[in-house]
């Protein structure tokens, strides 16, 4: 029947032309990535009465659509076949059979779920990859060259290379996920079959400590030991917790073992991940580690060029090289930034020119500033010595913490507004005079102790990313 109409009437009136005319609308709306992983499967199955029938592959996926673009698809398909029109969707039983159920369907405005047609997810397991990270969408810098060539290798042939493990690591919004996880997504549209999976260490802490409780931590590590590719976001997360880094060291050894890919990110690079086990250490550095940097001038006004396009804005060159050349080291910030013009052209109802950019970008440098205060600061640096926050605060003279808790003062001073009182208190009630102790003593150092200094703007550098 659908096939009969197919060759007969080539109108819109068919299911088939129908929705390849919503496709068509969808694909100028969506990155090739997504269009392809979303919207190709979906099959038009009929169209009576402008409500249009489509077949999803699964639960899951409708799910993901509704979430996603249910905004698009309904405006999609009023403007295809009228103001009246709907769509309504049945979900295959099985992914090879085109067989649909008619007592199956459901009719909505927009996709909507229906109890009646819950079946299980048809994928195994979810990969959770973001199908938005696509290297079609990720701008090449010299910043991030080598990570992005091998990046591209290991899509190619994973685990078939020497870049095993790949270790990419850089500072915070700099576009280590986003790297990652086009690796991941294009591994799978490369080879639908491969199991790949992607997660963050701090959300493998956590179901491994489930598993424990639930006593499975075989099941756990079995799940994780059958990957083809493994990624793991934030590695350094794993910092500490010394349980989680022995499991992840045999899953490791497996995987590698077996030639299977694995893809790790983080905010140093291995021999900086101060309290990791040593064999880790050294593993991580078996493959290719490779760094991401900020990215230059030319770099970050191609990245402000690309993502106005993708949010549909008309942004002249000056002010795209206004925002670039004052929004230098944080690729989040400047996707941020463009947002935030957008709104606030929105809200002012007028265009977006020079000075709305101006105040744009000083809103953003304030909002980077608010969240820098002492508890933030000392969390950072005790982070940065591995040394429980109270310790910091107590009375000990340990020489180690001595130094933690003066550079922590030291600052509190230079980057907040608090008063040497303040900062005092908040380090277990000292006075004002032990903060300029701190503070001179620190400033001293700093000129003879060229690591000191180091330290200390790495840790500036760390709080200005981390608590924006
Ligand atoms: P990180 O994981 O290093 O903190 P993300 O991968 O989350 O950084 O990147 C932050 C944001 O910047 C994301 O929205 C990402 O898509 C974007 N981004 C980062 N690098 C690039 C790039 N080279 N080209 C385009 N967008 C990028
Ligand atoms: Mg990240």
């Amino acid at each position: 029947m659908k096939d009969s109409l197919f060759v007969e009437k080539q109108s819109m009136q068919e299911p088939v032309f129908a929705w390849r005319e919503c496709l068509k609308a969808i694909k100028e709306n969506v990155t090739l990535m997504t269009f392809n992983t979303w919207f190709v499967p979906i099959k038009p199955v009929g169209l009576e009465n402008s409500i249009l029938k489509v077949q999803l592959p699964s639960q899951f996926f409708w799910e993901w659509i509704d979430e996603h673009y249910n905004t698009l698809i309904n405006k999609t398909i009023h403007e295809v076949l009228g103001v009246n029109a709907k769509l309504a969707y049945v979900i295959s039983e099985e992914k090879e059979t085109e067989d649909d159920d008619p007592s199956q369907d459901t009719e909505s405005s927009a996709v909507q779920p229906d109890t009646a047609v819950q079946n299980k997810p048809q994928q195994e397991f979810e990969s959770y990859l973001n199908p938005r990270y696509t290297f079609d969408n990720f701008i090449k810098g010299e910043g991030n060259q080598l990570a992005r060539a091998a990046a591209g290798a290991i899509s190619d042939n994973p685990g078939g290379t020497s870049f095993n493990p790949l270790f990419v690591y850089g500072g915070v919004g700099l576009g280590k996920t986003h790297l990652v996880q086009a690796i991941g997504n294009k591994i799978l549209q490369n080879f639908p079959e491969k199991r790949v999976i992607y997660l963050s260490s701090d959300i493998f802490t956590v179901e491994f400590v489930e598993a424990i409780q639930s006593n499975t931590v075989n099941e756990f590590s079995g799940f994780y030991r059958k990957m083809d590719v493994l990624i793991i976001d934030d590695i350094q997360f794993l910092i500490g917790k010394e349980k989680t880094q022995d499991l992840f060291f045999h899953i490791f050894n497996t995987l590698h073992q077996s030639r299977k890919q694995i893809i790790l990110s983080s905010d140093k690079p291995p021999k900086d991940l101060k309290g990791l086990d040593e064999r880790l250490i050294s593993r991580f550095q078996w493959g290719l580690t490779a760094d991401i940097q900020p990215p230059d001038l030319e770099t970050r006004i191609a990245i402000l060029k690309r993502k106005s396009e993708d949010y549909g804005m008309t942004v002249s060159n000056e002010i795209l090289e206004y925002i670039a050349n004052n929004i230098t080291s944080n690729i989040r910030e400047l996707e941020g930034c463009l947002i935030k013009l957008l709104a606030n052209a929105s809200l002012s109802s007028k265009d977006i020119n020079l000075d709305l950019a101006k105040k744009t970008v000083k809103e953003i440098a304030t909002d980077r500033k608010v969240n820098i205060n002492i508890e933030s600061i000392t969390k950072v640096v005790c982070e940065y010595f591995m040394i429980d926050e109270n310790k910091i605060r107590d009375k000990t003279r340990k020489k180690e913490i001595v130094m933690a808790r003066q550079i922590a003062m030291y600052l509190s001073k230079e980057m907040t507004k608090s008063s040497l009182k303040t900062i005092g208190l908040h380090f277990g009630g000292r006075d004002h005079s032990t903060v300029i102790h701190a503070y001179t003593a620190i400033e001293n150092l700093k000129g003879t102790d060229k690591q000191l200094k180091e330290t200390i703007d790495s840790l500036r550098n760390t709080i200005e990313l981390t608590c924006s």
